[in-house]
């Protein structure tokens, strides 16, 4: 007989007394929606980044709720939700306060054709696509499993762990509660296989342990040096995604430090530039606008990469009279954010808003001189990503103090700041 493994033993199950996450540690909207599941009959699991936050004392971003509740019975008990999703389906629990995601305990792995379920999930969300009217898959049983199951399937250990509303437990099935107690993380099961099987988890490994200040256990650092190349064929949308959501992170500086010394982020954006100190010093500006409760526009995001490099070449092109080159600035300007608008599949909007966002800041050098300049840009879609890129654009010391009091004066003059 061999060593028992983890399935032969079963979950380890913290009582209530043994743990920190008390109902009070919840949104009342997550609370509702478990609770009602329970009382209808079901198991009702808090899943996910919200458990592993309120175990370390934060405040967890979002709320999402694991069920063995089929998504046509989730539907039916939350008058005012949504089913999403087109294989996999998932209900959206809509709220004042925002939205619960709940989920039918999901079997794995997938089979190795069919295209991945996290992949399918940022392209629906891209989408924005429902499907309320679709059938019932086929394939239903072979989709939906065991809450075993459902923590397996997940990437890391310390994003696993559930939370039951039934007993105010937690049931953790990968040794997540030891890993979130050692500050560690593991992939579930063998980390070359997870990182094959979905390439990005292995900028979430690197963006979690910066986020949460935890080590990466040994096994899953040294498979993320033996994969790291195949993070190149990961899908554009998806690596977008995890890119913008580090910048939103507040921790955007300390990721990214982490992405390219693991070797991974010039593979995952070949074309976004942070190869000098000035791209390190905006991110770390972009953090500071986080830490202050500032939300920053997904354009002047992407945009603070390329700011330095836009201002150099703005001021390449003036001439010593103060006469601007606009054609030669648009098109340098071009020619430094179309192969990262392509490769990144950047939105045209996006692009469209980075692009003018980006031009508007040669105007702002100086002070305005007529009202009417300031109302007119004021007034322009872009003109709030080149306000938000405008304020590191000082910082960087391409903007004189006298320039941006003289903006900030004339707005507030026509009554938009
Ligand atoms: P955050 O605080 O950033 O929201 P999170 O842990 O909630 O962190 P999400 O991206 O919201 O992360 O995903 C929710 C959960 O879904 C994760 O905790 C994890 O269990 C699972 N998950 C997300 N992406 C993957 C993936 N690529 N592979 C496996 N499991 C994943
Ligand atoms: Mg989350």
């Amino acid at each position: 007989m061999g060593s028992p493994t983890i399935e032969d033993l079963g979950p380890k199950v913290l009582a209530r007394p043994d743990h920190q996450v008390s109902r009070g540690s919840l949104s009342s909207e997550a609370l509702k929606v478990l609770y009602r599941l329970h009382r209808s009959g079901y198991a009702a699991y808090l899943v996910g980044g919200s458990v592993r936050d309120i175990l370390l004392g934060k405040r967890p971003k979002d709320f999402d709720v694991a069920t063995n509740a089929r998504p046509q019975e989730i539907r039916r008990l939350f008058r005012n939700s949504r089913v999403i999703g087109r294989r996999f389906r998932l209900v959206h629990v809509y709220f004042r306060a925002g939205i619960v995601e709940v989920a039918t305990f999901r079997a794995s792995p997938e089979p190795p054709e069919s295209p991945n379920d996290w992949e399918e999930a940022a392209a629906e969300e891209a989408e924005e696509s429902t499907t309320t009217d679709r059938p019932q898959p086929a394939t239903e049983d072979v989709v939906y499993g065991t809450p075993a199951e459902d923590a397996r399937r997940r990437d890391f250990t310390v994003n696993a762990l559930f939370y039951n509303i039934a007993d105010f437990s937690i049931i953790d099935h990968v040794g997540g509660i030891e890993d979130l107690e050692r500050g560690l993380i593991r992939t579930i099961g063998d980390p070359d296989q997870r990182f094959i099987e979905d390439p990005v988890r292995m900028m979430r490994a690197l963006e979690y342990s910066v986020r949460l200040g935890f080590e990466i256990d040994e096994r899953t650092s040294e498979a993320i040096v033996a994969q790291r190349d195949l993070i190149a064929e990961a899908s554009a949308p998806r690596l977008t995604y995890e890119l913008l959501e580090s910048l939103r992170s507040g921790h955007a500086a300390g990721i990214h430090e982490a992405w390219r010394r693991a070797g991974v982020f010039t593979r995952a954006f070949p074309d976004l530039p942070i190869d000098t100190d000035e791209s390190m010093r905006v991110l770390e500006m972009v953090d500071g606008e986080i830490a202050s409760g500032r939300e920053l526009s997904d354009p002047s995001l992407i945009g603070s990469y390329f700011l330095g490099r836009f201002l150099a070449i703005a001021e390449e092109e003036t001439s010593e009279t103060g006469r601007v080159d606009n054609p030669q600035v648009l098109g340098r300007l071009r020619e430094s954010l179309d192969p990262a608008s392509t490769s990144m599949h950047l939105s045209n909007q996006t692009l469209h808003l980075l692009h003018q966002g980006l031009f508007a800041l040669t105007k702002m050098r100086r002070a305005p001189e007529r009202g009417r300049q300031v109302l007119k840009l004021a007034r322009q879609e872009y003109f709030k990503v080149a306000w938000e890129l405008y304020g590191f654009a000082v910082t960087l010391g391409y903007i004189s103090p006298d320039a941006y009091q003289g903006w900030k004066r004339a707005l507030r003059k026509v009554g938009s700041k």
